[in-house]
């Protein structure tokens, strides 16, 4: 059967999880969180205290497993056998892996990952690096943007319905230093692949971005 693969790419808060997993249901293939995997990585490092060294980190990642499964529509993640899921999602992790993903011993173990994972069936990855690196030959490629602040707002609105205790003002300087780091990191930086279609969702709900994507793919 013939298979393909959707990449949405853009900075933290632009909606791309919500839209790639609508994106997944509508068309009924697999939806991949992959910075999912990065927090994972950051949720280790955080955990055991590990140095940005990047000898120390490929050292440590030999014996570290990350994998993921779909359960009842809903990516799980696992650390080691764990379920953190959850855990991952806290703000103070978001940092660790950001900065962690910056390593290339981290980014190489999770390109195979990811590859090993969309060169199974259909899937719609959402990421930084989906149509640059991970799957420069992507059937579909989507940039997903909005401004800081909605971002901001969205990240804040998220955690704090998580019960979280963050103020809007720290919630959007700790996405403004992520997307600094991610857009100038050597390997692998967060930008546009030249082919992909860029969308601004800063007045679009998650359904209307949805059904602007599913407008360009071809069943
Ligand atoms: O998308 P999310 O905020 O969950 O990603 C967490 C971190 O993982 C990002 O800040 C980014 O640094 C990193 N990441 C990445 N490449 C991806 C996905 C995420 O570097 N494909």
């Amino acid at each position: 059967m013939k298979t393909f693969d959707i990449a949405i790419d853009g900075p933290s808060g632009a909606g791309k999880s919500t839209v790639a997993r609508l994106l997944a249901e509508k068309l009924g293939i697999l939806y991949l969180d992959t910075g999912a995997l990065y927090r994972a990585v950051g949720l280790k490092a955080m955990r055991c205290g590990w140095s940005e060294n990047d000898e120390e980190v490929a050292k440590q990642l030999k014996s570290t497993d990350i994998s993921v499964k779909t359960v009842g529509g809903e990516q799980r993640v696992y650390l080691d056998g764990e379920d953190v899921s959850r855990a991952i999602r806290e703000n103070r992790v978001s940092d660790y892996g950001s900065r962690f993903s910056a390593l290339p011993s981290v980014r190489a173990v999770l390109l195979g990952v990811q590859r090993r994972i969309a060169a199974e069936r259909s899937t719609v990855l959402d990421g930084r690096d989906i149509g640059t690196c991970v799957l420069p030959d992507a059937e579909y490629k989507f940039y997903l943007t909005a401004s800081v602040e909605t971002r901001a707002k969205r990240r804040y609105d998220e955690l704090t319905a998580r019960g979280e205790d963050v103020s809007f003002e720290r919630v959007k300087a700790d996405i403004e230093e992520r997307d600094e780091r991610d857009m100038t990191r050597a390997i692998a930086p967060l930008k546009k692949a030249e082919d992909a279609i860029e969308i601004n969702s800063d007045d679009m709900t998650a359904e209307q971005v949805a059904e602007r994507m599913l407008g360009y793919i071809v069943k």
